[in-house]
C-alpha cells in the first residue's frame, strides 16, 4: 500500500503513523498517537504489546470497561439481525424502544420520552430546539466554563470565549453567566426559553454547585416557565457515584442530555423530556428534528447492554470507595487541590506546564491521564468504573512518581 506524492508517484507510505498524520484531520496540536490494537477492562495494548492503564475511559465513555463481552455479544447479534432501516422514528426498532424504556424506568417520571441522537452535541442542539419550540421564546442562559459540544448551536452556549471567538457569528440571544451565582438566578425571566447547566462542571476541572443554588435555579425556572436542561453527558451512568449527577441535589430537570457512556462505546446521544413537550416536535413544523442515523439499532443494543452491566453488577455502589482510594493515595506537595465527584477527579497543579510534564511522564510509564478543556492546570482522572484496587494503587504510584519529577 502507498499514497501518491505531488508528482503522482507512489510514495511508498505504508506506515500507519505517517498515514494518520497525513490523512486524519488533525485538530489537536499534540495527539497521543498511540497505535492501540486491543482494549480490555482498564488496559489498552499497543502494537508492540505494551500495556497502558487507562485513567480516562475515552473521556467518560467506557464506564463498564473496554471490551465487555455482553456489549460485544449485543452488537454482534444486532448487526446480524439488521443495521440501518429508515430515518429516525419511522420503524419500531426493538433496540431503540427497549433502551428508551429502560432509560425512562431509571429517570424521574416526567422524563418519559427519549429522542436518540448520534452524539452529545446533537442532543444539545435538539434540546435547544425543543425549548424554543415549546416556550415560543428565544433567549437561552448558559454558564461560563460549561461545555455542551462543538457544533454551532452547542458552541454558542459553551462557556469559553477562546473556543467561541473564531467561529462567530454564533447564535444570538445567549447569556453566559457565572455558575453557582445569584446573578444567574436573577437573570432568568419570562423571556428565557431554557437554562443549560451541567450538574457538575466537568471541563472546568470538576466543580459542583451548591444544592441550594441548584434548587433555586429549579424554582426560578418553574416560576418563569423556563425549561431547565441538565447536561448529564459526562456525569451520567454512575460516573459521580449515583446513576445521574442530579440525584444528590434533589432537583429534577425538564430536559436531560445524555451521551458518552450512553452508547457503551458506540456513538449515541439523547435528549429526554416529557412526552407532552417532545410531542410538539411532530407539528408546526412536522419532523421538527430529523436524523438519519440517530438511535442506530446497533448503538442502542450496545448501550442497553452496557447499562445492564452497570446496574446488574452494582458498579455504582463501589464508585465512592474507589474514589476515596484515589483521594487517600494521591497526597503530594505539588498538588494544589484534589477535587473528586465520584470517579470524576481533578488534580489541580500550579500550572499547565506542570500538568503537561506530569501527563507526559505518566505516558512514559504507560499510564494515560489527561487535562480538562477549560482547566489545563488540572489532571483529569476518570477511569472505567470497573478499575480494581490493585490498578488504582499502581496508577497512583505512577502519578506520585511523576509529581516527584516536578521542580520544587
Ligand atoms: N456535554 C458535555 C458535558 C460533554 O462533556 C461533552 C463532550 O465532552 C458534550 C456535551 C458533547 O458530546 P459529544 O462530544 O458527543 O458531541
Amino acid at each position: 500500500m502507498g499514497t501518491k506524492n505531488e508528482k503522482g508517484q507512489q510514495s511508498g507510505i505504508n506506515n500507519l503513523r505517517e498515514m494518520f498524520y497525513r490523512h486524519i484531520a488533525q485538530t489537536s496540536p499534540a495527539p497521543l498517537a498511540l497505535e492501540i490494537v486491543k482494549a480490555k477492562g482498564c488496559k489498552l495494548i499497543d502494537k508492540e504489546g505494551h500495556e497502558y492503564l487507562d485513567l480516562i475511559a475515552g473521556i467518560s465513555v467506557s464506564n463498564v470497561g473496554h471490551g465487555n463481552k455482553k456489549i460485544i455479544k449485543a452488537i454482534n447479534k444486532q448487526a446480524a439481525d439488521y443495521l440501518h432501516l429508515l430515518v429516525y422514528g419511522e420503524m419500531i426498532e426493538s433496540p431503540q424502544v427497549r433502551y428508551a424504556t429502560l432509560l425512562t424506568e431509571h429517570l424521574p417520571a416526567n422524563l418519559n420520552s427519549v429522542y436518540f441522537t448520534n452524539s452529545g452535541a446533537e442532543a444539545t442542539e435538539g434540546a435547544m430546539k425543543l425549548a424554543k419550540r415549546v416556550t415560543g421564546r428565544s433567549e437561552i442562559i448558559a454558564f461560563n466554563q460549561s461545555y455542551h459540544g462543538s457544533t454551532q448551536g452547542a458552541l454558542s452556549i459553551i462557556g469559553d470565549e477562546y473556543w467561541r471567538n473564531a467561529f462567530r457569528p454564533l447564535l444570538p440571544c445567549i447569556q453566559h453567566l457565572d455558575y453557582n451565582s445569584t446573578a444567574a438566578i436573577e437573570a432568568i425571566s419570562t423571556k428565557t426559553a431554557c437554562v443549560f447547566a451541567e450538574t457538575i462542571q466537568a471541563e472546568r476541572g470538576v466543580h459542583p454547585p451548591t444544592k441550594q443554588w441548584l434548587q433555586l435555579l429549579r424554582k426560578k425556572c418553574t416560576e418563569t416557565g423556563t425549561l431547565l436542561v441538565f447536561d448529564e453527558i459526562q456525569t451520567g451512568f454512575g460516573r459521580t457515584g449515583s446513576l445521574w449527577g442530579f440525584e444528590r441535589f434533589a432537583v429534577i430537570p425538564d430536559i436531560v442530555l445524555l451521551g458518552k457512556a450512553l452508547g457503551g462505546g458506540m456513538p449515541l446521544g439523547a435528549f429526554v423530556a416529557n412526552y407532552s413537550l417532545m410531542n410538539q416536535l411532530s407539528k408546526n413544523p412536522v419532523l421538527g428534528h430529523i436524523t438519519t442515523f440517530g438511535g442506530h439499532p446497533v448503538c442502542c443494543a450496545a448501550g442497553m447492554a452496557a447499562m445492564k452491566v452497570l446496574l446488574d453488577n452494582n458498579l455504582i455502589a463501589a464508585v465512592e470507595e474507589k474514589a476515596a482510594m484515589f483521594r487517600k493515595l494521591l497526597q503530594h506537595d505539588a498538588i494544589v487541590e484534589l477535587r473528586s465527584e465520584g470517579l470524576l477527579i481533578a488534580i489541580e497543579l500550579k500550572s499547565q506546564s506542570e500538568v503537561f510534564s506530569v501527563t507526559k511522564q505518566c505516558l512514559e510509564d504507560k499510564l494515560i491521564v489527561d487535562w480538562f478543556l477549560f482547566a489545563s492546570h488540572c489532571i483529569r482522572i476518570a477511569p472505567p468504573l470497573t478499575i480494581t484496587p490493585k490498578e488504582i494503587r499502581k496508577a497512583c504510584k505512577i502519578i506520585l512518581k511523576s509529581l516527584n519529577t516536578l521542580a520544587k
